[in-house]
């Protein structure tokens, strides 16, 4: 007899780090959008989504091994682009094999948030869709439309403001050196006016590290778009800490931040700001450059 031993996964499987503890399930591939310049995660992987069958093997293979799962978190850039029913029929799915299961995850793109009604988003918070992951990237319109984000500042607080009702948590992401040299205290003021009049529950702090398979790439080589030295991303990164007013979790401490950071705000701001101050005086350009340049994979 055939047994299946493991699970469908295509192309890496990216997940926040704040989900480590949840049990993967992979709903759709790639991203509906595919069009974020700085972006080379799925490469020429188009969207798709799991089949029911796909469905089926994995969370018997779950079921089996981690039958008293309490959080899924889906995998995809966008399993939220899924209709509010497809993801009802499958938050309904996952529990008739996994009964514990208390809350789902996944990550969503504003425009995915905008097309659901509130009804729809009080439905899926009904169903356990308690908190998402949303790579904002940054709250700056010049750079979201530059970066091809696919969304405005205005698209931003529209959808949050209908996550807040629906009690649907969001967890943010915030790029540093994303607007290009000479941008980054501009980019940093914008997000913050921005944020400051949502609720993120969770902000993770990434910095722009690029591949060659990046669209962004064809941009630097022509001129339209000028890295920003490392001081500068660093200097981004305490105005954003200065100025969030709004309680959460900073999360800086991926392999693309070289200077490590977390902690809660407002608790530990003076903290962290002591921290970037004191990286910022040792800050050599040259180092933090070869760094970044030695980075082989986000
Ligand atoms: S950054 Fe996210 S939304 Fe943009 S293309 Fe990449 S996966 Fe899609």
């Amino acid at each position: 007899m055939n047994e299946t031993i493991s699970q469908h996964f295509t192309g890496t499987v990216w997940r926040p780090p704040y989900e480590a503890y949840s049990v993967l399930l992979q709903a759709t591939v790639s991203c509906t959008h595919h069009a974020c310049k700085f972006c080379s995660l799925y490469g020429s992987l188009r969207f798709r989504m799991a089949t029911r069958a796909e469905l089926e093997s994995d969370l018997r293979l779950i079921a089996r091994y981690q039958p008293r799962a309490r959080r899924v978190f889906l995998v995809g850039a966008n399993p939220f682009a899924l209709s509010a029913g497809r993801l009802i029929r499958l938050a309904d799915l996952i529990r008739d094999y996994l009964p514990r299961t208390a809350t789902i995850g996944m990550f969503a793109r504003i425009a995915d948030v905008l097309r659901k009604s509130p009804e729809e988003l009080r439905e899926l918070r009904a169903r356990g869709i308690t908190g998402i992951s949303i790579g904002t990237e940054t709250g700056d319109g010049p750079t979201l439309a530059f970066m091809n984000k696919g969304c405005t500042p205005d698209g931003i607080l529209q959808a949050c403001r209908r996550l807040d009702e629906a009690r649907i948590e969001y967890y943010f992401t915030y790029m540093t050196g994303l607007a290009g040299a000479g941008n980054g205290l501009r980019a940093a003021r914008n997000t913050v006016r921005l944020f400051n009049r949502l609720h993120p529950y969770i902000l993770s702090v990434v910095s722009l590290t690029l591949f060659e398979d990046a669209p962004l790439a064809a941009d630097i080589a022509a001129g339209r778009f000028v890295p920003a030295p490392e001081r500068e991303r660093l200097e981004e990164l305490r105005e954003l800490v200065a100025g969030l007013d709004v309680p959460l979790t900073l999360l800086a401490d991926t392999v693309s931040n070289p200077v490590p950071l977390c902690g809660r705000l407002p608790e530990d701001r003076a903290r962290i700001l002591a921290e970037l101050d004191a990286a910022l005086a040792a800050a050599d350009e040259a180092t933090l450059g070869e760094y970044r340049r030695r980075i082989v994979h986000l």
